[in-house]
This record gives structure tokens, sequence and C-alpha cells, in this order.
């Protein structure tokens, strides 16, 4: 059976990435490989999503994906964005991250935000190929929802009127951020 190394330790990515690769692969997680991620230095998605790739890759001999996913907000100045994962470390948990994000946007009128997602893959082939999607949306003035992971609680995506903690997971896979950069990943490298 082919492998693949799915390059996360976050749960809630390795299970929604998981599902967009066909059957036909087995997918392997760092953590079972005793693997430990690598430091996030990028100033980018992509370039963090690249370095996640070529890390994990030098531990594997079969192809390797990872990504770099966060949630920027217009009126926070585009943040947390890439610094999404540490902010709830810095708060304690996403939660507490949630609740401060909550608090900075009372009194603003503009809730926009973007989900973005950038997905970079190394094949046996050796080249990086990287892709970005991004879906737009809106903050809630509530924390709502018990479904999904990270910040899904408190965003609304375009065209919904329920938060991505209230949706089900089987059609949050299909029009998140991921999903568009795995749709245009699968175009690119013509293997899944
Ligand atoms: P990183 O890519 O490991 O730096 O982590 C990105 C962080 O962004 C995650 O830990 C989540 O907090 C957040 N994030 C990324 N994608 C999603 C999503 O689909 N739903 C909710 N939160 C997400």
């Amino acid at each position: 059976m082919k492998k693949i190394l799915i390059g996360t330790h976050n749960k809630g990515k390795f299970k929604e990435i998981a599902i967009l690769i066909p059957k036909k692969y087995r997918k392997i997680s760092p953590y079972s490989l005793k693997i430990k991620s690598p430091k996030e230095t990028g100033k980018t998605f992509t370039s963090n999503s690249r370095l996640k790739v070529k890390f994990f890759s030098k531990h594997v001999n079969f192809p390797v994906i990872s990504d770099d996913s966060g949630l920027c907000i217009q009126s926070l100045k585009n943040k947390p964005g890439i610094y999404s994962a540490r902010l709830a470390k810095k708060h304690g948990s996403f939660l507490k991250a949630m609740k401060y994000i909550l608090k900075k946007m009372e009194g603003k009128k503009n809730r926009k935000a973007i989900f973005v997602c950038s997905l970079s893959y190394k094949g046996y082939g050796g080249k990086i190929i990287s892709t970005e999607g991004r879906l737009e949306g809106k903050i809630s003035y509530k924390i709502v929802g018990k479904k999904g992971f990270g910040y899904d609680p408190i965003f609304i995506p375009i065209g919904k009127t329920i938060t991505f903690g209230q949706m089900n997971k089987s059609k949050k896979i299909k029009m998140d951020h991921r999903f568009i950069a795995f749709q245009k990943l699968k175009k690119k490298i013509k293997i899944f």
C-alpha cells in the first residue's frame, strides 16, 4: 500500500487532510513515528508549509504533505494569521484565545475574516509543490458550536448563518480553506 506522511501534530488538521486523500494511501502521522514538528520560523503561510514538508521529508522515504493555516481578521490587522496556533498556546487554550479575540473586536463593525491554508507536497520527484486556499467569512459575536477544532466556533463562512463549530464535519471539509488548497494541489500533481 502507498504511504503518505501528513505532516502535522494537530489532530483536527490531520483528520481533515486524511479524508481528502484517497483510500489507497496509508496515512501516517509524525506522532506515530515519534517525529517532532519543526519551528515555524517562516513569515508567510507558504514558507511555513514548505519548511514543514522539507523537515518531515528528511525523516521518511515516501511522500509528505504539510499545511500551515490560520485565521486572518481584517479589523485586527489580519491577526492572528500565521500566529493562530501560537495565540492559543499563549492564552492556554483555544477557548481563551477566542474569548480574547471577541473582546478585542468589541465595538468593531468590520467582522470580516479569512481562513487561509497553504498546502505543500513533496513526492518521490523531490520537488515541493505548494498551493493556497482562502475562505472568506466573518467573526461571530459569540462562541457557538462544539464541532470542529481551533477557531471553528467563532467563524461564520460566507453565505452561511452558522459557525464552523455548528456545521457537520462532512459539510465543513467540502468547503473550507484546506479543501480549496487541496483541489488546487490535485490539479497540479494529478496523483490524488
Ligand atoms: P499551524 O498551521 O500548525 O500553525 O496551526 C494553525 C492554527 O490555525 C490551528 O492550530 C488552528 O488554531 C487554526 N486553524 C487552521 N485551520 C483551522 C480550521 O479549519 N478551523 C479552525 N481553526 C483552524
